[in-house]
């Protein structure tokens, strides 16, 4: 009896959930040896120990591994500060003001390195509604187990001895496939509310279903979302829309009530036909050209997400007696202005989106020498997909998208045979355009 409780109190050994020894899961069981991991990762995490700290691969990694995917890259997490992460690669930086990370270049790989978390104390910074403002202390690596979100987030992989360290049965919930939440998970959403969109988008991608507990609540956290700063939530929905799964996702989150907080004009556009029909055949789209292992363009996805919402304002001031393609300028502003008050779209995407859009009334001249000059704009692939899309969803005729399919492919004679007549006013028009005019040249995004 003494023996035991002594024992007990060596070992450091608390009752308390997350606060126990790890399972220490050894190669034979889960399969995973070193060769699967990055050479860049695995070299990192062997020379922080040589340097004497502790160094695993940890997160999606690990995760994607265990599951059979592809991993997307290879994070490691460490006990050495990150000026002793620096001071051991030459070529390394510090990043971030308060919770730093170190980036080390390997080749041309590029590792992150982050410090092991602390729990999260009584004097923890945190909003009105507890979302979570400073993170920065440093802390053990049980510590830092607890301060993931998912059990099957918080595995780590020693590339030395091939084993997992497993606090929370993450590798037993993987195998369940079930997405579980390390603690009370409506704690957890408070403390984050990003996490409510990372259960949907990592359920969707990986296959695996939520765990009723961190299910139930997400509905009613929902509201939790508008409170998250704007660029968080554009990084989010990017991962999400181009995590090969968007159409899953997307879809998901209607299910869960999560899209009103996050595209504000998604609820509409998800509500006429035209529009849903639009949006998922853009969706399934890049999720296709994702599985064949293509780019996708974030300026594409998004100038796809908004479209409808610009054509019910383009329309609108139409009506009202503006000019076409004033119209089309003031309508693209009113719709990103009013977007980006939620989703922070950098300035870049703005400009590659209203590019897009521009170039869409462009496809509708169809003689003369406009559509050889549209052949040559920069951005006229991307402009073409787009009208495809436009076409197959039944918003423009098909016969336009085929138009310019044949216009491609042909040349010389037969393209120049395929031009429309010059309608009465087209000259007008031209000459018109002769003048400086900023009309077809997108100004800078706000
Ligand atoms: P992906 O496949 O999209 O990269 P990921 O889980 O690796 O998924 P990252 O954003 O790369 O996502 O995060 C790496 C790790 O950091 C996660 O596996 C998780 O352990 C932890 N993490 C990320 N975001 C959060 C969060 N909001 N709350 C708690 N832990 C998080
Ligand atoms: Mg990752």
């Amino acid at each position: 009896m003494i023996r035991k409780f002594i024992s007990r109190v060596f070992s450091g050994k608390k009752a308390r959930p997350g606060q126990h020894e790890p399972a220490v899961i050894p190669v034979s069981t889960h399969g995973i040896t070193r060769d699967r991991i990055s050479s860049g990762s695995r070299r990192v995490c062997e020379t922080l120990q040589e340097n004497g700290h502790k160094a695993y691969v940890v997160g999606g990694a690990v995760r994607d591994l265990l599951i059979g995917a592809e991993p997307k890259d290879f994070d490691v997490a460490t006990d050495a500060t990150p000026e002793e992460v620096r001071r051991a690669f030459r070529r390394s930086r510090i990043i971030g003001r308060r919770f730093q990370i170190v980036h080390v270049m390997m080749g041309q790989e590029q590792i992150e390195v982050t410090t092991f978390r602390g729990q999260l104390g009584e004097d923890t910074k945190k909003d009105e509604h507890g979302r979570v403002l400073h993170d920065n202390v440093f802390g053990s690596q049980m510590e830092d187990a607890a301060r993931r979100d998912f059990t099957a987030n918080a595995l780590y992989y020693d590339p030395t001895t091939e084993a997992i360290v497993d606090y929370h049965h993450g590798v037993g919930d993987l195998k369940a496939r079930t997405l579980r939440m390390i603690g009370e998970p409506r704690a957890r959403y408070r403390e984050d509310p990003v996490r409510l969109l990372r259960a949907v988008r990592l359920a969707a991608k990986l296959g695996l279903s939520i765990d009723p507990e961190a299910k139930r609540p997400i509905r009613e956290m929902a509201v939790l979302l508008e409170n998250v700063p704007a660029a968080r939530l554009f990084d989010e929905m990017l991962k999400l829309l181009t995590s090969g799964h968007s159409v899953k996702c997307i879809t998901q989150l209607r299910d869960e009530g999560l899209h009103h907080g996050l595209l504000p004009m998604l609820d509409v556009i998800l509500e006429q036909p035209m529009g849903e029909k639009f949006v998922m055949l853009a969706l399934a789209n890049t999720d296709d050209r994702i599985s064949r292992g293509k780019g996708t363009s974030p300026g594409f996805l998004f100038a796809c997400l908004l479209w409808h919402e610009v054509l019910a304002h383009w329309e609108k001031m139409k009506a009202d007696g503006e000019a076409k393609i004033p119209a089309l300028f003031q309508a693209m502003d009113t719709v990103l202005d009013v977007q980006g008050e939620k989703l922070a779209i950098t300035r870049r995407i703005a400009g590659d989106i209203k590019d897009i859009w521009l170039l869409q009334p462009r496809f509708e001249q169809r003689a003369g020498k406009r559509p050889y000059s549209l052949l040559e704009q920069p951005r006229f692939r991307a402009g073409y997909d787009f009208l495809l899309l436009r076409a197959e969803s039944g918003e423009v005729d098909r016969e336009l998208g085929e138009w310019w399919t044949r216009f491609q492919s042909v040349d010389g004679e037969e393209r120049a045979q395929m031009l429309l007549p010059e309608q009465a006013g087209d000259k007008k028009r031209r000459r018109r355009r002769k003048k400086p005019s900023n009309a077809g040249s997108a100004p800078a995004a706000e």
